[in-house]
């Protein structure tokens, strides 16, 4: 009996030690938004694409997607696409995978290490996928609303072992190959040496907002504008996803020699941030400005008519989950199990051509390796 009481009092003891990991968090009245229907006419197409559009959502698992589509009325651009799979995210060092290994899988194709930034487990440089398809003469493009030298940017143009080894970063820039890139910010880029500065600055035309008119006429850009632009949400960032998403389709596209295309990755970056914080309506509103970049990218995708757009995650963060909502009045609740990222696989969604390669159970690396083989092909 003495027993027993020790157990169930342990039991308890353990219950409680678990409730106080768990942090619930709300928001109301969230404006519905629509979301964009495609015309699906080249949804699932055999040939193959010639622009490549890949979209990642930092730390965006099925519920913070789910808490993004209940919070605007049961719908989102998303939830309208309809080749589907699950991403697995596991980095080569640790069952649970951090942005730098994870956007590494995503940008070279090979599972490496936490921490490291377009390095393999031996910290030799792996190409990336921009590096790759220059060759074939496919140019690319990033934008984020994370520094430009956050882990996952960082992926597609730096090779270093560690993610916060933030000025090696930002010298490895000049001797990318990306034609365009719009990420944060201002105040980050004035604070690394002079002499990055002017080797950045000689070969893009850096400018600090999507209006500057020195954009049409450049052959490189890069847009940096001041940190509250790229920041968060609730305190204060405004359209900067999206329309950074629509100049980049626009500036790639343009220049694109004839019979080629392009490459393009945009990243959410807050919805991860806020769920480190676990706050709920913070995450959700990330979520929202990202379903919108990515209405940016299917419309275009229909406009072209030869454009893949891969919409996954990175890892889920925080282990979120949605517990009760109103989507009429878009209000909802929902709780975090954690203030880190979890090894809970993440959707992924595809749209255009090809985009039934992107079905079914897959590696983060291996979507790498798709998207190569089918803009290698061309
Ligand atoms: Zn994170």
């Amino acid at each position: 009996m003495k027993k027993i009481l020790i157990l169930a009092l342990a039991a308890v003891a353990a219950f409680q030690l678990n409730a106080q990991n768990i942090v619930k968090g709300s928001i109301e009245g969230v404006p519905a938004q629509g979301s964009y229907h495609p015309t699906y006419s080249s949804d699932g197409a055999d040939y193959r694409p010639m622009n490549v559009i890949l979209m990642i959502g930092d730390g965006t698992g099925l519920a913070q997607i789910a808490a993004g589509y209940f919070a605007n009325n049961e719908e989102l651009t998303y939830a309208n696409l309809k080749y589907m799979g699950w991403v697995t995210t596991k980095s080569a060092d640790a069952f649970t995978t951090d942005s730098a290994a994870s956007g590494t899988a995503y940008s070279s194709g090979y599972k490496t290490y936490n921490g490291a930034v377009g390095v393999d487990v031996k910290k030799r440089p792996q190409p990336n996928i921009p590096e790759r398809v220059i060759k074939s003469g496919i140019i690319s493009g990033v934008v984020s609303t994370d520094d430009l030298n956050g882990a996952t940017p960082a992926a597609f143009f730096a090779h270093q072992p560690q993610r916060g080894m933030t000025d090696e970063i930002w010298a490895d820039l000049p001797s990318s190959v990306l034609k365009y890139f719009a990420a944060g910010s201002k105040e980050v880029f004035e604070a690394r040496p002079l002499e990055t500065q002017k080797a950045i600055n000689k070969v893009f035309t850096v400018v600090n907002s999507l209006d500057d008119p020195k954009i049409q006429a450049a052959d490189r850009v890069g847009v940096l504008p001041p940190a509250v632009e790229t920041g968060y949400i609730v305190k204060g960032r405004q359209d900067f996803l999206p329309n950074a998403t629509r100049q980049a389709i626009d500036f790639l596209h343009q220049r694109a020699k004839d019979g080629k295309g392009f490459f393009l990755m945009v990243e959410g970056a807050r919805i991860d941030k806020a769920c480190h914080g676990n706050d709920f309506p913070s995450a959700v509103k990330e979520l929202l400005d990202f379903d919108q970049a990515i209405a940016e990218a299917i419309k275009f995708a229909d406009e072209d008519g030869n454009t893949l757009v891969v919409i996954s995650a990175d890892h889920e963060t925080g282990g979120m989950v949605v517990l009760n909502g109103d989507p009429k009045k878009g209000n909802e609740e929902g709780l975090y199990v954690s203030t880190w990222h979890t090894a809970t696989p993440v959707p992924i969604f595809a749209y255009g051509p090809h985009a039934q390669d992107f079905m079914g159970v897959q590696g983060n690396e291996q979507v790498a390796q798709k998207i190569l083989k089918l803009l290698l092909a061309q």
